[in-house]
């Protein structure tokens, strides 16, 4: 992230929906609610096949494109898999990494992250990684550890100038599709512990300059309380981003959240 400020991301992530036609109606969409509004970054995250249609819809408009996965080699002999040139070359700027449904429904683990986080940064990709206790580590009192382990993990061996192209997302497992939320307040609490992480393991100007969504059931009702918290920039939305009808008050509560200030500065 090259901007001086922590300016608000409202970052929607399609995961495995829509057909070809109603990517380019939501991009659309996504577009013209957009317009105008330079207090709030609008992001995009369509399935591969709907990149390039996305990025078609998206034209003229300031939303930006991401996709949902990325391979850490080259291209090459990877069957299925996609490599970050191949983002880059198709309009991409985002690319999410790390998602719970990556880590618990396909097995990806801290080492595979770290590579596809270190190839993403070094190929020019602005990353949002994914990081977030399941129930029961919360339950268990290790969030904290868990946040950790996942921290270290996918950021291992990244300079600080890295993450300037790093974005961090905390969703807590138990919040994602479940329309159970985590409070303003515990929101609140793992976003300044992730800016102490970021202040312990790199500096104080990495903690403060570094955006950290939260994801995990936002929808127009909790949308401006969970965004209105100090160190929450914005949020990663799944079910509520798939119709124009429920992501736009979720960007309004974005702008209403920031007051106008365009973000916390760094
Ligand atoms: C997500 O997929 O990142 C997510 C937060 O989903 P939902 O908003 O549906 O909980």
């Amino acid at each position: 992230m090259s901007e001086s400020s922590r300016r608000k991301l409202v970052a929607g992530n399609w995961k495995m929906n829509t057909t070809r036609a109603s990517a380019v109606e939501l991009a659309r969409g996504v577009a013209q609610v957009s317009a105008g509004r330079g207090d709030v970054k609008v992001l995009v995250c369509p399935p591969f096949p709907y990149l390039c249609a996305a990025k078609s819809a998206l034209e003229g408009s300031a939303v930006e494109l991401g996709a949902q996965d990325v391979y850490f080699e080259p291209p090459g002999a990877f069957t299925g898999e996609v490599a970050v040139s191949m983002l880059i070359d198709v309009g991409c700027r985002y690319v999410i990494i790390g998602h719970s449904e990556r880590r618990h429904v396909l097995g990806e683990t801290d080492t595979l992250l770290n590579r596809k986080v270190s190839a993403a940064i070094a190929g020019g990709l602005d990353v949002i990684f994914c990081v977030g206790e399941q129930l029961a580590q919360r339950e268990a009192n290790q969030t904290q550890n868990t946040i950790d382990t996942q921290m270290a993990g996918g950021l291992d061996g990244l300079a600080d100038t890295a993450l300037e192209q790093l974005t961090i997302a905390y969703e807590p497992v138990w919040a994602i599709g479940t329309g159970r939320t985590a409070s303003p307040q515990q929101a609140e609490d793992v976003h300044l512990y992730l800016r102490k992480w970021l202040a312990d393991r790199y500096n104080p100007r990495r903690a403060q300059c570094t955006r950290i969504l939260y994801g995990g059931s936002v929808n127009a009702k909790n949308a401006l309380e969970l965004l209105s918290q100090p160190d929450v920039d914005g949020a990663l939305v799944g079910g509520a981003s798939l119709k124009i009808e429920t992501f736009q008050p979720i960007i309004e509560a974005a702008a209403a959240a920031t007051g106008g200030a365009g973000g916390k500065s760094c």
